[in-house]
């Protein structure tokens, strides 16, 4: 396994910029989701990585070698794709022998690493079988196994889990990770899906309009994004308008909100599942309201509250069942939050 650079990498298509000035280290054995919306560059910056499109400024190295200039052979890179991209008229195991033979792996050597990397993904007992004879998973583990059996030193995967249906995907999810983990493999992971990145990602790099808005581990850009863009693409959050100073937020309807610093924000945002509703005011913040209507979404509800003053939140709450009184539209309620919940924006 390799490092991977990205320096300041740059792809314009005529006046278009797909990718702007993207810069990143990824350690070995890393796993790094590129996450966005789409059209926002990343599966430009993930074939500038394996090859297929050359960057139009910028380098790019895997371990110590410039690969800017090199062919995707060449960069020992194993790439999946969305849509499998599997030979129709090949078997499964002739599939994953095709890569090895693009790659120059003796003829000798060739069954043993087929038969351990079919074993990974256990698919030997189909090996014999066409593609169109295999359901979506099974084909995409093929994929995985063709892309792995060349002992790449840099695994790309782009979006490899959206053609796949709800739990499925999940499962394919996890046994990449587990693979991934196990051979400690330095990997690229593009997807649209925040949920997907926050489960399997080491560190994950949030791209909009062609540019890296954030880079960091799941925990840190849900806890702290840096800015209105990455709060919202990953996840659900109250966001006021207003100013920030002194530990203490003034939202345009006149609502005051102790938090942590933020002189200078325009804008506060607290998660939901951080706002607990409750029939007296308790903790750092107490906004009185009334709630608004209940969302039921199986394990949680999502209750909406009209603060006094014109302000409105939304709270989310665990599923307590039967046992647990649920608030009811028109019910008085305190929203309740700890200064050190909210996060403060500048834009
Ligand atoms: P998606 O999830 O939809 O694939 P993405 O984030 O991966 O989106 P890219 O495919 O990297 O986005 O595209 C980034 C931008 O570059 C888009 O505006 C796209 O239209 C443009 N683009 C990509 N490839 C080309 C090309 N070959 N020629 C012209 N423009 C392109």
């Amino acid at each position: 396994m390799a490092k991977v650079s990205i320096e300041n990498i740059r792809k314009q298509f005529g006046a278009a910029v797909a990718v702007s000035d993207f810069s990143l280290e990824i350690a070995e054995g890393e796993l790094v989701a590129f996450l966005g919306p789409s059209g926002c560059g990343k599966t430009t910056t993930l074939r500038m990585i394996a090859g297929f499109i050359a960057p139009t400024a910028g380098r790019i190295r895997i371990g110590e070698t410039d690969v800017t200039r090199l062919p995707v052979h060449k960069r020992d890179t194993g790439m999946v794709f969305q849509r499998y991209a599997l030979f129709p008229h090949m078997t499964v195991a002739e599939n994953v022998a095709f890569g090895l033979e693009m790659h120059k792996i003796p003829k000798a050597d060739r069954d043993g690493k087929i038969r351990r990397v079919l074993d990974m993904v256990r698919m030997s007992e189909l090996r014999d079988r066409y593609p169109r004879q295999l359901s979506g998973g099974q084909q995409q583990r093929v994929a995985i196994a063709r892309a792995l059996a060349i002992e790449p030193k840099v695994f790309l995967l782009d979006e490899p889990l959206s053609n796949l249906d709800a739990k499925l995907r999940v499962e394919v999810r996890e046994e990449i990770h587990a693979l991934q983990r196990r051979l400690g493999l330095t990997t690229v992971f593009v997807t649209h899906d925040q949920e997907e990145a926050l489960a399997i990602a080491d560190r994950m790099a949030i791209m909009h309009d062609g540019i890296v808005q954030q880079v960091g581990t799941p925990d840190t850009l849900y806890e702290r994004p840096a800015n209105l863009f990455v709060a919202d693409f990953l996840g659900k959050m109250n966001v006021f308008k207003g100013r920030g100073a002194d530990n203490v937020f003034q939202t345009e309807a006149g609502q005051r909100i102790a938090a942590q610093g933020g002189s200078g924000a325009t804008h506060l945002g607290v998660r939901p599942e951080r706002v607990s509703l409750r029939e007296q005011p308790s903790g750092g913040n107490a906004l009185a309201g009334v709630v608004e209507s209940s969302l039921y979404l199986g394990s949680i509800l999502e209750v909406r509250v009209q603060l006094e003053g014109g302000d409105r939140m939304v709270s989310q709450v665990a599923n307590g069942g039967a046992r647990q009184a649920q608030p009811a539209p028109g019910a008085r309620v305190y929203a309740c939050f700890e200064p050190d919940d909210c996060v403060s924006f500048t834009q």
